[in-house]
């Protein structure tokens, strides 16, 4: 029997203490404490087995307690103070950057991701980019940026872990109850739950919309789990990362096609889109598609209208991690889709493959987003060279360093990932200003004003609170195994609080490496079991439900620290989330990465725990790679950036690297204890590493960068090419038309340089040569000198670019051009000419992917 109608019924409460529902309904508390202090002060066991929830928390407290606490005048008055900081938060004006023209309180930027985390209490995340989005919402939020965000809204989330008797990972999916949630349904103007269509293999698949509140920023979450759609389509918002090929298809056109159309509903306009992954590509597609529905533009217009206007971010350096789909699956959902845009299903296709002329190529969303945005990058300064490198096949006859994919490096949000003692230490010391504005190189300077001894006591207090968590968790996790008394006892008293504590929690991926450490087990034991100076470890992190490898590597992992020998000082705790993340961050010393260079796109954790003064142990890979030093003296790297062929004497090597590095530098540092049993050495690596290192990796200098180098620029462009109905579309349209046919007959001859016999080092060559331009303007067309030094089998080992002018037109489409470079280094030294399009709204001249070299 199942009722006729369901009720979520809410406590009502008292009038003194409804501005609590305010404070509930924002994230904003996840990341200020005088807000979510608020709700922990209350009742601090109800806010943690709430999960930090505090909708539920409000929902959970009893009638009775909420009437008194309406009485208790500190408590009104403590609340009222959060009520003004809260709203103080969400007026303030203030933005540096001018996005001329854009109406006031509209967004700007969507962002377009498959999942968010923001909080504990949303659980629709699963790991870094998850995260890395979360914090890209909050930067924004902070700096006042006008962005919404844009992704599904999952019943079940990701799933979270438990193991067997045995150590082998099991998954479990409970629901969600969103009523009980941080979230609200958006609303229609006459107050209905705003709702929307879009065509899923012909059928309508009817989504609703859910409004999240991060601080200033608005996050949408579409939701098909609703009563007007089948099963199979209520299944779509079922879970992150569930299903197989054709539900990942599905999700993929609801976050993309229904994410632009939620938008439209919505009654926003944002001119510039930014898709966070592959995932969120076929946005680009549904915009081409409205502004040819809408604006009557062609379909070549509404591509550069889309182009111009939109960023992609890739965060996968292995190929096998880009989502492709094979033409066949795609056909039912996309064949008519692309006839309504005029397009053949043929050159469709040839939108998401390398290679548009092999119909054997899969459909690639990577591709897809690459040709659809002007603004490409990777996640950090390695990862960019990684991917130009992956994909350039997209842009054939382009030399690699030409491929238009850039790098933004990830960074943090201070204020969620920072320990509230550490920040009050920051406050003290530093300003707080480190909270607002965190890339100020100044105020990360003063981490130096922070006496030593205080900075040490912190940090050791951080790690026997962690300490304590393990403890809690490990003696749950044995428990509902069955484990006996005898080894739960023992399980309380794991680990040392005042022990070196090294972290490593991440993916179960196979080339995250976690076995590396396992490499030399007796080794490894002879290390913890030094009593003089111990040494422990503290492992986490999930394998996707269908990598048997990663599960096998933490059935290892786990059948290790089970061991006699090791039990006490190694320890695998079940289901890494944000909360455990925070502890491991916040409380280790140590925080090891072993990834093989160049897999890891850029890794966050690590910028986590530099941000409470825990040192690093990682490969130069990702982020480490750009930001350690080799003098180690803001921690410390596995390896020197070699190149293997055979991983397994790879692996062999560096970790035996990784020994000889923890017992000759990092122990002995760590123990190296002075006058009060402080360690000096080691306390001057944390401060070194937080000025250096604090005001570049965070999550403000990320949002600044995308909004300086993205953001603004694709807006101005957006605005141009729209003005005077489109006309700058169409123009730049038509301009690449005509630039198409004729590119293939575009000649250079007569190649002079005048030099003597001997060249000296800055010394100039000037250079000039003829170029048929086919009856194109040399406004047209940019024609450059590339030039750089050759090694002995006439290869560009470096290069620079000059642009030549036009000297003269020699008549029947030839002209003259000329430049001159100057070699700045003696030895073999080479040039060649090439000639790329140019025109005023065209941002960066590679993204065409037309270039003509000299023959
Ligand atoms: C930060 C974070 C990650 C990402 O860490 P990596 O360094 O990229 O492996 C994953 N999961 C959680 C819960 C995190 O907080």
């Amino acid at each position: 029997m199942q009722p006729l109608r369901v009720y979520s019924v809410v406590p009502r409460l008292p009038k003194q203490l409804e501005k609590l529902w305010d404070l509930a309904y924002n994230f904003l508390f996840v990341w200020n404490n005088d807000i979510s202090s608020i709700f922990s002060s209350i009742d601090q066991v109800l806010w943690r087995d709430c999960q930090q929830n505090p909708v539920a928390f409000l929902n959970n407290m009893p009638q009775k307690q909420l009437e008194e606490l309406a009485t208790d005048v500190f408590f009104i008055q403590r609340l009222n103070e959060a009520v003004r900081i809260q709203s103080k938060y969400l007026s303030r004006a203030s933005c540096s950057y001018k996005f001329e023209g854009a109406k006031q309180g509209e967004p700007v930027v969507a962002y377009f991701s498959l999942e968010y985390g923001i909080g504990l209490s949303l659980p629709i995340y699963s790991g870094g980019l998850g995260i890395l989005a979360g914090d890209h919402l909050k930067s924004s939020s902070d700096l006042n940026i006008p962005l919404v965000g844009i992704g599904l809204c999952y019943q079940h989330g990701y799933f979270r872990q438990y193991m067997t008797q045995d150590g082998w990972q099991q998954e479990r999916y409970p629901s969600h109850d969103f009523e009980e949630m941080p979230i609200k349904p958006a609303k229609n103007e006459k107050g209905e739950d705003l709702k929307f269509t879009l065509e899923m293999k012909g059928e309508p698949l009817h989504v609703k919309i859910w409004k999240v509140d991060a601080g200033r920023v608005t996050l949408y979450l579409l939701d098909t789990n609703i009563s007007e759609n089948t099963a199979q389509f209520k299944a779509i918002t079922a879970r992150l990362y569930g299903g197989n090929l054709e539900m990942r298809l599905w999700q993929e056109i609801l976050l993309g096609v229904g994410g632009v159309k939620a938008l439209a509903a919505l009654g926003l306009e944002p001119s510039v889109i930014h898709m966070n992954e592959g995932h969120s590509a076929f946005a680009g597609l549904e915009r081409i598609r409205v502004f040819m529905t809408d604006h009557g533009l062609s379909f070549e217009a509404a591509m550069e209208m889309v182009a111009s206007s939109s960023i992609f971010t890739t965060h996968t350096p292995v190929p096998a991690g880009n989502d492709r789909f094979p033409a066949d699956l795609m056909r039912p959902y996309f064949e008519p889709y692309a006839q309504t845009m005029g397009l053949a299903y043929k050159v469709f296709l040839a939108l998401g493959r390398e290679d548009p002329r092999d119909d054997s190529e899969l459909f690639c969303m990577t591709v897809l987003a690459l040709k659809l945005s002007r603004f490409n990058n990777g996640v950090s300064k390695l990862h960019g060279q990684v991917s130009r490198n992956m994909w350039q096949k997209v842009w054939p006859q382009y030399p690699v360093e030409d491929v238009p994919i850039g790098a933004i490096t990830n960074g943090v949000h201070m204020p969620t990932w920072v320990a509230n003692d550490i920040s009050l230490l920051f406050d003290r010391y530093l300003g707080t200003n480190w909270r607002e504005d965190p890339d100020c190189v100044r105020t990360w300077r003063q981490v130096d004003n922070i006496p030593d001894a205080e900075l040490w006591r912190t940090h050791e207090r951080l790690r026997e609170q962690l300490v304590d968590f393990v403890r809690k968790r490990l003696r749950k996790q044995l428990l509902n195994i069955g484990a006996r008394r005898k080894e739960i006892e023992l399980a309380e008293e794991a680990l040392d609080p005042r022990a070196l504590t090294i972290g490593f929690a991440r993916r179960f991926a196979t080339y995250k490496r976690a076995g590396l450490l396992l490499k030399d087990k007796e080794r490894l034991v002879k290390l913890i079991s030094d009593t003089r100076y111990p040494v422990q470890f503290i492992f986490a992190g999930k394998a996707h439900p269908q990598d048997n490898e990663g599960k096998k590597l933490i059935q290892e992992l786990i059948q290790f620290c089970r061991r006699e020998e090791c039990r006490m000082s190694m320890v695998f705790l079940e289901d890494y989330d944000m909360k455990m993340a925070n502890y491991l961050v916040q409380g280790c010393d140590v925080w090891l990465n072993t990834p093989r260079r160049p897999l890891e796109a850029c890794g966050t954790s690590g910028m986590k725990a530099m941000a409470n003064g825990v040192l690093q142990f990682s490969t130069p890979d990702g982020w480490w790679d750009e930001a350690y030093l080799p003098d180690n003296s803001l921690g410390w790297a596995i390896g020197r950036r070699e190149d293997y062929n055979d991983h397994e004497y790879q692996d062999f090597v560096e970790s035996q690297t990784l020994y000889k590095v923890l017992e000759n530098d990092i122990i002995p540092d760590f123990y190296d204890r002075g006058h009060g049993s402080l360690p000096r050495s080691w306390v001057t690596k944390v401060k070194a590493a937080l000025c250096k290192l604090g005001p570049e990796f965070n999550a403000n200098r990320m949002v600044e960068d995308y909004t300086e180098k993205a953001y603004l620029p694709a807006f101005n462009n957006y605005k141009t090419m729209a003005k005077d109905e489109f006309k700058g579309a169409k123009d730049l349209a038509a301009w690449r038309m005509e630039l198409m046919t004729k590119w293939s007959s575009l000649k250079i001859r007569n190649i002079v340089s005048e030099v003597h016999t001997d060249i000296y080092v800055q010394e100039p060559i000037i250079i000039s040569a003829e170029v048929f331009l086919n009856g194109l303007n040399t406004e047209d067309v940019q024609v450059e000198i590339y030039a750089g030094p050759v090694s002995q089998d006439r290869e560009f080992i470096g290069r620079k670019t000059i642009i030549m002018t036009p000297e003269e037109s020699l008549g029947a489409g030839w002209h003259l051009y000329q430049g001159e470079v100057l070699p700045s280094e003696a030895g073999r030294f080479g040039y060649t000419v090439r000639i790329l399009p140019h025109h005023e709204l065209l941002l960066d001249p590679h993204s065409l992917g037309l270039i003509h070299w000299a023959q």
